[in-house]
């Protein structure tokens, strides 16, 4: 993989208005926002898959205390396009204060996130993976549309969005190849070596 600072920068400017305090927009599916989003690998045999998946970063390694059987499926990134779920969504800055809704809202924390820059991204990566929160095993192109919120403000690095839909466009850039057949099989993409951040 080129290093990231080669990689075309998301210069898109309906960008900006995320960036505002309670940002919100409705982005068409034939004009999504493009983004980067990352991944960690659930390996062949955790709960009980037949091969590797692309899951939330925010829920493996270190961080297995928050992963449950009742909320597996929600981590697991899905061919083709990922609809957001609000089943553990809350209200932000509060505990569990669930409100029924679907789209991501500018009030809330659900959404499928996505950042505007792959430096950002990586940045906000090696800020966090000394905690060991965040697992960080492929990264993707990812299109967003539908209801999309900027960042929740108590968790997320201000050039996040929410989105309500979203498909990875692109090639998987993945570290540790064993997993590679596994990943293009599943997601109909192009898989390319990475070394990962520094
Ligand atoms: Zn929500």
């Amino acid at each position: 993989m080129a290093p990231a600072s080669s990689f075309p920068s998301s210069e898109d400017v309906r960008w900006d208005r995320f960036h505002e305090p309670g940002g919100r927009a409705l982005i068409p599916a034939d004009r999504p926002l493009l983004g980067w989003r990352w991944w960690a690998v659930s390996v062949p045999g955790d709960y009980g898959r037949d091969g590797a998946r692309l899951v939330s970063p925010f829920v493996h390694d270190g961080n297995q205390h928050r992963w449950t059987e009742e909320r597996d499926e929600l981590h697991v990134w899905q061919p083709g396009t990922n609809t957001s779920r609000s089943d553990w969504c809350q209200e932000a800055g509060t505990r569990d204060a669930h409100v029924e809704h679907t789209a991501p809202q500018p009030w809330c924390t659900c959404g499928i996130r996505s950042m505007r820059y792959l430096e950002g991204l990586l940045a906000y990566y090696r800020s966090r993976r000394k905690r060991r929160e965040v697992t960080l095993d492929a990264v993707a192109r990812l299109a967003s549309w539908g209801q999309v919120c900027g960042p929740c403000e108590d968790r997320d690095h201000a050039d996040t969005v929410r989105a309500e839909f979203a498909e990875i466009t692109g090639p998987v850039y993945l570290r540790d190849l064993r997993w590679a057949n596994d990943i293009a099989a599943e997601y109909g993409t192009e898989v390319l070596p990475w070394d990962g951040p520094e």
